[in-house]
Order: structure tokens, then C-alpha cells, then sequence
């Protein structure tokens, strides 16, 4: 089975391992800082802070951002449930704002209309989660604008968009969120096998996203809240977890960065390639964004053009899966899931995220995904589309 998506390891990455376990420190040595900072460099942020997921940094980057009970956090129906999640961790309400149908990201437009219908009952969100789908930068600027106007704080998920650029810089600057998330999980665009990061230019969030990641403990005398008893002691100022990376990802995740541009132009390339051989079925293909906005292009999602196709998505899914291709789909609604629908969500709130979810398909897309897989893919859509 070809899968829709897999880790590029090199024997480089591998050496970078090695060296961590022959070395005195596991956790909490010196490969975090310095992945950090490969990723705060590369980026252009000043402050990042490794952790075991992204659901992780997520979860601290909400508390960071002083998200508590009663308090509200917004988000788009069409991304994995974690981006949801982090604001029921810390008590707070979820509700969600609808995708614009082209870019498959936030729609600006429902934010300014609900943001408007939410100021004049006082239940304006205090956290917007945007989500850069499939690779692709938000519209941060004018959320920027309107993070400013309606005082919300501006957490970016971009799992999926680390080695992607919005207006030439890198996503992960900062210049328009207060804070910005990656995940490295292995269908990412770079992996540590488990791991998340927050980029932040923001020096309290990140001191605090620090000590949140250790139990909310610190050894900054400077921070301490009773006079220091001795050279041993450390204090807890606030309920924090066990959110630690290992120094063996970390090493990993370093390594991968000196590939990401590679890993970025593979996967641009690959996608060109279906552009061209898919363009003739029945299939609404992905939007490319302008040539300041690269993709990183995590996914590759097309849309079984109904009008034109007899099959509906069921049918193609699963006879792809028969001939060994391993579609998937990204996302089902975060808010017709169970859990949600408990809440008192339901089925036509979001219509455009439905209506792409009822349509959409994941096509196979990696690094190492050989042209020869890729016709693979091509030929079984073809006998299954005609
Ligand atoms: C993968 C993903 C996450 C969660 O990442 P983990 O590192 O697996 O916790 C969160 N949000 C989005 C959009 C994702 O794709």
C-alpha cells in the first residue's frame, strides 16, 4: 500500500541519534536547546519551545495565553481534533468559524461576521486557533487586523506548514501570531517521531510556556516566589505537566531541518506532477496559493467533482484502497464528532467544511514517493474515475 504519507529518514538522522544515546544526557541536555534554535532561526522568531506533541504545545500555548474556564477559543471545523481540543483542556468554550471554499482555510469573511454578531452579545473569543491547511498559510494579516480590533490572542496551527512562507517569510516568524505551532509527527513535514513546538516573539508567553512544559516549576531565583533555602531548591509557581521532548527526538529534529527546503521542493514538485496528470478527471484540485505564499504542501487534497463523476467518495476511496493506494481524508468536521456533538453541535452549522469533507480525498504525497508510485496513483484514479 502506497500511504498518503510517510518520513524521509537519513543515515544522517540516524547518526544524530546515535550520538545522543552514546552521550551523557537523554532528556533535558543540550540537543533541545539547540533544535529550538534551528527552528527559531530558520524561521525568524526569536523564542521556541520543543515539547512531546503538538496537542501538547497547543494545550500550553492556550494557558499562555491565559485561556481559562468560561473564556471562549474559536477554530475551523475542517482540521484534526487537536486544534479543538487544547481550549476544552483548559475549561474554555469551542466554537468554530467556517473554511472559504478556494483556499480550504478559515474564511475571513464568517470571522468578521461572527466576530461582529459576538461583540454585541459580549461573547467575543479570547484565542482564534487558525489552522494552515494542507500546507498553506492563513490570511494572517488580516487576522492580525482583526486580533487587534476585537483583542483576541492569534495561536496558529501550523502543523502542517513548517518550511512554508506567507508574504516571503517564513511561517513560524511570528510577524502576525502571537504564537505559532508545529508538529513533528511522522506524516509531517519534519518528524522527531513525537514532538511539537510554539514559536513566540513574546517574552513572557515563552517563560511561561517554559514552565508550563515542567510541572510549572522554576529554578530562575529571579522567578521564585519564597526566599531560596539553598542551591537544591526549585519552586512550583502554578500547575504545569511532564510536556518534556527527549534530547534523542530532539537530535532527530535537528537533523531533519537541514532538509526541510529539500523536503519542501520534493514535495512542490510532486504536486506540479499531479497538477498536470490529473487535470483532465473529474476533480476539483487544490488552489495554489501566489508565489509569496509557498505550500509546504503536508497534504495534497483534491475533490471528487460530483457534477461530473458518477462515483461518489465512498466509491473511489474504496476502490483506490483495493489497488493499493492509501488515501485517506482530511478532515471529517471536528464538530459533527461525537464528542462535540454532545456538546450541542451539529451537522449544517459549517456547510462549507461539510460539503468538502463529503468530497474530499487525501492523494499519497511524500519525499520519497517515486514518480513511477506516482503513476501508480494517476492510473488507478483514472480506471476508477472513468
Ligand atoms: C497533526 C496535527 C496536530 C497534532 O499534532 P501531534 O503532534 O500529533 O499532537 C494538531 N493540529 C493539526 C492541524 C495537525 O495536523
Amino acid at each position: 500500500m502506497i500511504p498518503y504519507g510517510r518520513q524521509d529518514i537519513s543515515a544522517d538522522d540516524i547518526a544524530a541519534v546515535l550520538a545522543v544515546l552514546q552521550s551523557d544526557f537523554l532528556t533535558q541536555g543540550p540537543a533541545i536547546e539547540r533544535f529550538e534554535r534551528v527552528v527559531a532561526d530558520y524561521c525568524g522568531a526569536k523564542y521556541a519551545v520543543a515539547v512531546a506533541n503538538a496537542t501538547a504545545a497547543l494545550h500550553i500555548a492556550c494557558l499562555a495565553a491565559d485561556l481559562g474556564p468560561g473564556d471562549r477559543l474559536w477554530t475551523v471545523p475542517n482540521t484534526f481534533v487537536a486544534s479543538a481540543n487544547c481550549g476544552r483542556y483548559c475549561g474554555a468554550v469551542v466554537d468554530f468559524v467556517d473554511i472559504d471554499a478556494d483556499t480550504l482555510n478559515l474564511s475571513v469573511a464568517a470571522l468578521r461576521q461572527k466576530l461582529l454578531a459576538a461583540k454585541a452579545t459580549g461573547t467575543l473569543p479570547k484565542v482564534l486557533v487558525p489552522v494552515d491547511f494542507a500546507g498553506r498559510s492563513c490570511e494572517m494579516a488580516e487576522l492580525r487586523q482583526l486580533a487587534n480590533e476585537y483583542g483576541f490572542v492569534l495561536l496558529e496551527d501550523a502543523s502542517h506548514a513548517i518550511g512554508a512562507r506567507y508574504q516571503g517569510r517564513p511561517v513560524g516568524s511570528c510577524a502576525f501570531s502571537d504564537m505559532t505551532v508545529f508538529s513533528f509527527h511522522p506524516v509531517k513535514i519534519v518528524t522527531t517521531g513525537e514532538g511539537g513546538m510554539v514559536l513566540t516573539n513574546n517574552e513572557a508567553m515563552y517563560r511561561r510556556l517554559l514552565r508550563l512544559r515542567s510541572h510549572g516549576i522554576t529554578r530562575d531565583s529571579a522567578d521564585m516566589l519564597q526566599p531560596e533555602a539553598g542551591g537544591w531548591v526549585y519552586q512550583q509557581l502554578e500547575l504545569g505537566f511532564n510536556y518534556r521532548i527527549t534530547d534523542i527526538q530532539a537530535a532527530l529534529g535537528a537533523s531533519q531541518m537541514t532538509r526541510l527546503d529539500h523536503f519542501v521542493e520534493q514535495r512542490q514538485q510532486k504536486v506540479q506532477r499531479y497538477l498536470q496528470l490529473l487535470a483532465d478527471l473529474p476533480l476539483i484540485l487544490p488552489a495554489l496559493p501566489s508565489a509569496e505564499n509557498r505550500s509546504a504542501w503536508h497534504l495534497f487534497p483534491v475533490q471528487i467533482d460530483v457534477q461530473r463523476c458518477a462515483h461518489d467518495r465512498l466509491q473511489v476511496f474504496e476502490a483506490l484502497r483495493s489497488r493499493g493506494v492509501g488515501v485517506n481524508v482530511h478532515y471529517i468536521p471536528v464538530h459533527t464528532q461525537p464528542y462535540y456533538l454532545q456538546l450541542g453541535f451539529d451537522w449544517g452549522q459549517f456547510p462549507v467544511a461539510e460539503q468538502y469533507y463529503r468530497q474530499a480525498l487525501s492523494l499519497p504525497l511524500y519525499p520519497g514517493l517515486s514518480d513511477a508510485q506516482q503513476d501508480q496513483v494517476v492510473q488507478a484514479l483514472q480506471e476508477v474515475l472513468s
